[in-house]
């Protein structure tokens, strides 16, 4: 109580000179000033804590982010550079600084942007030509480990190293050395025992709560690594670490709790070459982004900057002042099983969100089936859809919403299973449309129109329409546009419904519906089957989208195919603009205004679409 009627006065006065203060500070409403001039010379003093959220601690989330103002979409709310940056835990030899694999073959150096190693004058590791590798900063750690050690020797590089598994911990131990600051900072931030240790005191009933439900998933319950196996990975690191670096100065719980740390709060980021593809990835540790919320449903979007490999945190939606900030960890196109299972395994807790609780996904219906009751069989859309009884309970029966008919779980997992096995035949004729839709056609009879399966399906048709060699979008027939737009249309609604909000995934599908629209537009316009008012609406509508789709994929890293998008339709944008004006233009030299173009003239409504498109 006392500290609360300290804060106001203080929020009352002016953060320079005590005066009574009129204005808050429009970054974080934390601090507020008698006059401009006072908060102009505050700034820099004020800078660094200025931001549009705080730390909260409670005893059942731990650490977490809370909006202290209203936020808009689209804000970057948190940028960041990371206070470790390391390979990911299984890589063949790279080099350390620009973490490029090696080969000696110079053609597959230049198809695969390889290079060839040499090892570091003073530790032995190989690193490429680069001098500048050589010097990193970021590779002075284990350098001076191994060189300490008396050198390390790599002879294979075509098969995945395990010592490159110490690196994160090398690293550590070089901020432990040098920037002890961060090295704090790092060992503050949770692991997967600390986060385990707060479920389990949230609710003891929930902790194997999907385990049992694996099979019902994408994945069938096989992860690509097991926890027995990476349990012994840890082992073998901390061997590397005490034993062949001879780092006895780290007990084994401080490696094996910083091994956590790192699995816990590390992001990946995706690094790609000139041509757009992702052929390195590096794992990332981030102070405060370590303390954002995992939501199936979050309301803010990461990205990476490649300059500093900075992670930059933007609000999806408008987020209301006291709203926790959250992010997804995991795709959220996936059902809640695999959501949850991969939660586990990655992360080691439970998802209790309101999407995970709510057995409909919040009428996404992402892991729904179809009923199969004649009763139910008239009835179409979402009416007649299959639901968990209790998305917690993976032992009990799924049951009909209409009809209330109920299934055995049994039966859920063999449709699943039967469907996916059907799911990986098809990734193997890669972009074949028409049995893409053949896939579709005959699932949907027993799915959700947005079970994930489809939903997977639907998000790669979208983008082949018109994008492969031989049917480019301007030769795409009619009937094919509009099942591009019908595709894109739908991925929308279920987007609004689970990851709304501004997306790469919106982004994408946002790019492929405006060009899809714009072309049948004009395609039907020169046919005069649509009146010059409904294809300029048209147009206009079209320049929206990509308005949008510049600013949410411009956000993507440079070259990554994403950033290609954005630029492409900002060029497109250019285009749609002379276009809409030459045609404007002609209309005002007809001879004779009709009405309804006199309307249009008019139309409040219109003008302001132009000023806010362009
Ligand atoms: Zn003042
Ligand atoms: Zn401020
Ligand atoms: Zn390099
Ligand atoms: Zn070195
Ligand atoms: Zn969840
Ligand atoms: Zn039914």
């Amino acid at each position: 109580m006392v500290g609360q009627e300290k804060d106001k006065k203080s929020e009352d006065q002016c953060a320079l000179c005590n005066a009574t203060a009129n204005s808050r500070c429009g970054g974080c409403s934390k601090v507020s000033y008698c006059t401009k001039e006072h908060q102009k010379k505050h700034w820099k003093i004020h800078k660094g804590e200025c931001c549009a959220w705080k730390v909260c601690e409670s005893t059942s989330l731990g650490r977490y982010l809370t909006a202290v103002r209203d936020i808009k979409a689209g804000e970057v709310i948190l940028r960041e550079r990371p206070i470790l940056l390391t390979p990911p835990k299984v890589t063949p030899a790279i080099c350390l600084g620009c973490y490029r694999e090696f080969n000696t073959d110079p053609e597959e150096q230049v198809q695969r942007e390889y290079v060839e190693p040499r090892p570091c004058p003073k530790c032995g590791w190989p690193m490429c030509q680069n001098d500048e590798c050589i010097n990193s900063p970021e590779h002075a750690a284990e350098c001076a480990i191994a060189e300490a050690r008396g050198g390390a020797v790599i002879r294979d590089f075509n098969v995945d190293h395990p010592v490159y598994r110490s690196i994160g911990i090398l690293r550590v131990l070089g901020l432990k050395d040098r920037h002890p600051d961060k090295y704090q900072k790092l060992l503050n931030l949770q692991s997967h025992s600390e986060k385990q240790r707060l479920e389990d005191a949230k609710a003891a009933d929930s902790s194997s709560l999907h385990s049992n439900a694996a099979a019902l998933g994408r994945f069938g319950g096989e992860y690509p690594e097991q926890r027995s196996e990476i349990e012994r990975d840890k082992v073998v690191t901390v061997k590397v670490v005490r034993g062949f670096f001879q780092r006895k100065d780290v007990d084994e719980d401080t490696i094996l709790n910083l091994i956590s740390i790192i699995e816990t709060n590390g992001h990946e980021i995706p690094i790609p070459n000139a041509r757009g593809h992702i052929n390195r990835r590096l794992i990332g540790v981030y102070n405060n982004t370590s303390f954002l919320e995992h939501n199936c449903k979050p309301n803010c979007v990461k990205t990476f900057d490649m300059a500093d490999k900075a992670i930059v945190i933007r609000s999806a939606v408008p987020i209301k002042k006291g709203t926790n900030l959250s992010i997804s960890y995991v795709d959220p196109l996936w059902g809640t099983n695999d959501r949850c299972n991969f939660l586990q395994m990655t992360k080691y807790f439970t998802c209790k969100c309101t999407r995970c609780r709510d057995p409909t996904e919040l009428g996404a219906h992402v892991s729904s089936l179809r009923c199969q009751s004649l009763k139910c069989c008239e009835k179409t859309g979402l009416e007649s859809l299959v639901i968990p009884e209790d998305p917690f309970a993976p032992e009990k029966d799924w049951v009909c919403i209409a009809c209330k008919e109920t299934y055995p779980v049994g039966y859920v997992s063999s449709i699943v299973n039967k469907i996916g096995k059907d799911m990986d035949e098809l990734h193997e004729k890669f972009g074949d449309i028409p049995a893409i839709e053949e896939f579709v056609k005959k699932s949907s009879k027993f799915l959700s129109p947005f079970h994930f399966y489809l939903l997977e399906m639907k998000v790669e048709l979208a983008q082949l329409y018109g994008r492969t060699p031989d049917e480019p979008i301007l030769a795409l027939a009619p009937r094919k546009l509009l099942r591009k737009i019908q595709l894109c249309e739908e991925l929308l609604i279920v987007l609004n419904k689970i990851y709304p909000g501004y997306n790469r995934l919106r982004g994408i599908i946002t790019y492929e519906l405006q060009a899809a629209v714009c072309t049948l537009s004009k395609m039907k316009f020169a046919a005069g089957e649509i009146p010059l008012d409904k294809h300029l609406d048209e147009l206009m509508q079209c320049g929206k989208w990509m308005t949008e789709v510049i600013k949410v994929l411009g956000w993507e890293p440079e070259n990554s195919i994403e950033k290609q998008r954005a630029d492409g339709a900002a060029q497109d944008l250019q285009l749609l603009k002379s276009m809409v004006l030459s045609i404007q233009g002609d209309q005002n030299e007809g001879a004779q205004p009709s009405t309804s173009m006199d309307d249009m003239d008019n139309s409040p409504d219109r003008e302001s679409f132009i000023e806010e498109v362009f």
